[in-house]
C-alpha cells in the first residue's frame, strides 16, 4: 500500500493495536507549552490513519520505524550500501542515494552508519518507560498545571497503548490531554476518554469530500466522534484548526467552523488556530516522501489575525498557536 510516499506494508496498522504495554514512541518532547495548559511532557507516538499532505511530521505517519537521513552528516563510509540487503544505497559520485522504493525498513544501514547520518526515526517502548521519562517533570506539572499529552501521528492509532499510558499517568495523578485526529471507532475513543482531562480535537474541513480529498478519510466520523465526546463534561474540549493556504483558509470555511463549533456547547473552551507553516519541509526528502506544499506560501500574520476577529465575532474564544 502506498500513498504520497508513505509506504506501509499490509495488516501493519493492526500490529500494535493489540500491545497494550508497548508502543513505538518517536519522540518525548519535555517543557512543551503548547500542547495543553502548563508546562507539559508530549509523547509522540507513530501512526495516523490520515496522511495530510502539510503534514509537519512525516516521520509519525508510518506505524513501525523508519529510517530518517541527514546528508550533512554523511562521511561516505560505504558501510550502509554493504549492509543493505536490498542494495537501496549507493554511492555515487560520493554522494549516499537512497532508492526509497527498494526500502524495506529493516533498519540495518542505521545501526551501522559510523556519523549517525542514518538514525532511526521511532523506537519501541514500554509503558512504565514513557510514565517513568514523563514523572520526571511533576513538579513542573504541580506548579504550573501541566502534564502528559499524548500526540502524534495520532494516538488512536496504538490505541491500547494510548489507553494503558492514559490510565497509569492517572494512577500517578498526573493532568492528562490527548492531541488526536478523532478518526476511530467511538468505543474506542470513549474507553479513552475515561482517563483524559482534555482533548485537542483536530477539524481540517467541514466538507467530507474534501477532507478526504486531502486527508485520504471522510471527516463524518471524526465530526461523530466529537458530537458524543462534548457530551462528556468531564472532558474538556479545545478545537485545533490548521489553517491551510487554499485548503481551508477561506472565510466561508472558517463561517461554517463556527456554526458547528457553537452547537457544540461550553465543553469547547476554545479554537486554536495552528496556522500552516513548513518546518517539516526537510524532514520528507530525509524520509524518502514528497513534500507536496514545497511551492505554498504561508499566511501573513496580518491574514491570520483577521481569520482570529472572524471567530471572535461569533462569541467563540480563539488563540493562535496554542
Ligand atoms: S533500512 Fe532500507 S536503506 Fe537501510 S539497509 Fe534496510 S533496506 Fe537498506
Ligand atoms: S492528522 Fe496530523 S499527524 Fe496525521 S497526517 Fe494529518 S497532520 Fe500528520
Amino acid at each position: 500500500m502506498q500513498r504520497n510516499g508513505i509506504k506501509m506494508k499490509e495488516g501493519e496498522k493492526d500490529l500494535l493495536s493489540l500491545n497494550d504495554d508497548r508502543g513505538v514512541v518517536f519522540n518525548i518532547q519535555r517543557f512543551s507549552i503548547h500542547d495543553g495548559p502548563g508546562i507539559r511532557s508530549t509523547v509522540f507516538l507513530k501512526g495516523c490513519a490520515l496522511n495530510c499532505p502539510w503534514c509537519q511530521n512525516p516521520e509519525s505517519i508510518r506505524l513501525l520505524p523508519e529510517i530518517i537521513t541527514r546528508d550533512i552528516k554523511c562521511i561516505k563510509s560505504g558501510k550502509c550500501a554493504d549492509i543493505c540487503p536490498q542494495g537501496a544505497i549507493s554511492l555515487a559520485e560520493g554522494l549516499r542515494v537512497i532508492d526509497w522504493e527498494k526500502c524495506d525498513y529493516c533498519l540495518k544501514c542505521a545501526e551501522v552508519c559510523p556519523s549517525k547520518s542514518i538514525e532511526v526515526a521511532g523506537e519501541h517502548k514500554s509503558v512504565d518507560e514513557v510514565i517513568e521519562e514523563v514523572e520526571k517533570d511533576s513538579s513542573y506539572y504541580r506548579r504550573t498545571g501541566g502534564g502528559m499529552t499524548i500526540s502524534g501521528g495520532d494516538p488512536l492509532v496504538q490505541w491500547r497503548f494510548t489507553l494503558a499510558l492514559l490510565q497509569k499517568a492517572r494512577q500517578k495523578g498526573i493532568h492528562t490531554a490527548l492531541d488526536t485526529t478523532g478518526y476511530a471507532r467511538w468505543e474506542v475513543l470513549d474507553d479513552i476518554l475515561n482517563y483524559t482531562n482534555l482533548v485537542l480535537y483536530d477539524i481540517k474541513h467541514m466538507d467530507s469530500a474534501k477532507h478526504k480529498e486531502a486527508t485520504g478519510v471522510p471527516n463524518e466520523p471524526i465530526l461523530d466522534n466529537l458530537l458524543k465526546t462534548v457530551k462528556k463534561p468531564e472532558v474538556k474540549v479545545w478545537i485545533r484548526y490548521p489553517i491551510i493556504p487554499g485548503f481551508n483558509d477561506q472565510e466561508e470555511e472558517l463561517e461554517k467552523l463556527c456554526e458547528f463549533v457553537i452547537t457544540l456547547g461550553p465543553t469547547v473552551e476554545k479554537i486554536s488556530l495552528l496556522p500552516f507553516h513548513k518546518f517539516g519541509e526537510l524532514k520528507y526528502t530525509a524520509t524518502g516522501k514528497v513534500y507536496a506544499y514545497r511551492d505554498c506560501t504561508p499566511l501573513s500574520d496580518e491574514r491570520v489575525e483577521e481569520l482570529k476577529g472572524l471567530i471572535s465575532s461569533h462569541g467563540l474564544h480563539t488563540e493562535i498557536g496554542k
